[in-house]
């Protein structure tokens, strides 16, 4: 067969690819740079081994203990009051997304997003035949009661707003949220996969759930919880909106080993506090370096800065590269993104940048 018979609209596409490149500094898709601690690893094969025997059988399809644990852990992370029943885990955040875009689109319907923003919102919508539709930020990236006007004049069915924003790093102001909430009456997606990192006073949009039933906000451990490696994301709504996602979701779509290693997680939630600090001083840190060194960065509330300007930024990025350092071309033409590493990494990345764009330290 010369051209297999996939659907028409997936021909010629390409799949979503951060590339994986082999080099030791690698600061290109947000994880968090370091690894679970020894004692949390020791906990992880500990459950691992403990639940072995149990694999003949199927998961507990509704997750209910992995459920419970994320609304403590939410309750204490944004001061809330939410139960297991707020609560939908799946393989990712991006499972649970396109999770919603099967319950909340498909023909007929569409969602708009404030562009540059994250790509994959884009395919979930392909995905589920759903219309994708999207408003330009303001020339800084952030939103405000035009942006959102425009948003709405579009009439969709489904909002999604990232904040803190990839790949910007925006964070969102309330006002506009609490804007966004009194003037659409559908459905309102607040992708949080940043949280943890976004300035302390910030509020998150849980605090906005009790109030709103069409408001979902979307949560993941593969950032600011190091376990990107382990697939777990979330979604924390109304009951109604958990129990509607249940006509959608895959039987015994979270598999046994993945829940029992979420919550092993969540027991050493209090040991992130510190990391989550100092990737936040390292940001901040870095974006004090790239204006006195003379580049443009976005304000950022999440584990990543968006810097440029360049005339070529493929070719700095390919340079990075051979220096041993790669990060993310994305975002608007012209900048790129990096991650936050640890102290090292950072130090490693500033002096290769340097390096290949010929410029030093303090202009
Ligand atoms: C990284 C990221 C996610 C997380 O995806 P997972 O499937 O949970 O790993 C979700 N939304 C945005 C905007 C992200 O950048």
């Amino acid at each position: 067969m010369t051209q297999l018979p996939i659907r028409k609209d997936l021909i010629g596409r390409s799949p979503y690819g951060a590339p994986q490149i082999d080099v030791p500094i690698r600061l290109n898709t947000n994880e968090n740079p370091f690894g679970p601690s020894p004692e949390l690893v020791a906990e992880l094969a500990k459950v691992v081994s403990d639940l072995g025997s149990e694999l003949n059988r199927y998961p507990d399809r509704d997750a209910t203990e992995l459920r419970a644990d994320l609304a403590t852990y939410l309750n204490s992370e944004s001061q809330v009051n939410l139960t297991a029943k707020n609560i939908w885990p799946a393989n990712g955040s991006n499972e649970v997304m396109q999770q919603l875009l099967q319950l909340f689109g498909g023909p007929e319907k569409s969602l708009v997003t404030f562009d540059p923003t994250y790509s994959m919102y884009e395919d979930y919508c392909r995905n589920t035949f759903t219309k994708y539709l999207s408003v330009s930020r303001n020339k800084d990236f952030t939103i405000n009661q035009k942006v959102i006007d425009s948003a709405l004049a579009l009439n969709p069915d489904i909002i999604v707003l990232t904040s803190p924003n990839n790949p910007t790093g925006t964070v969102i102001e309330f006002s506009d949220i609490d804007y966004l909430l009194r003037n659409f009456a559908g459905v309102l997606i607040v992708d949080e996969a940043y949280a943890e990192f976004r300035p302390v006073d910030s509020p998150s949009a849980l605090s906005k759930l009790d109030s709103n039933p069409g408001l979902i906000v979307a949560r993941t451990m593969s950032k600011a919880f190091s376990f990107a490696g382990a697939r777990i994301g979330y979604v924390a709504a109304s009951p109604e909106v958990v129990e509607a996602i249940q006509l959608v979701r895959l039987p015994y779509h979270l598999s046994t080993v993945t829940q029992a290693l979420a919550r092993a997680a969540l027991r050493f939630s209090d040991q992130l506090q510190s990391q989550v600090n100092l990737l936040r001083q390292e940001r901040d840190d870095l974006a004090i370096w790239f204006e006195n060194v003379g580049f443009d960065v976005a304000p950022s509330g999440a584990n990543f800065l968006l810097f440029g300007t360049f005339a070529d930024r493929n070719l700095v990025w390919e340079q990075l590269v051979e220096q041993g350092v790669l990060i993310r071309q994305t975002g608007p033409d012209g900048w790129l993104r990096v991650s936050i590493g640890t102290p090292e990494e950072n130090l490693a990345f500033k002096t290769a940048l340097l390096h290949v764009t010929n410029r030093t330290n303090g202009k």
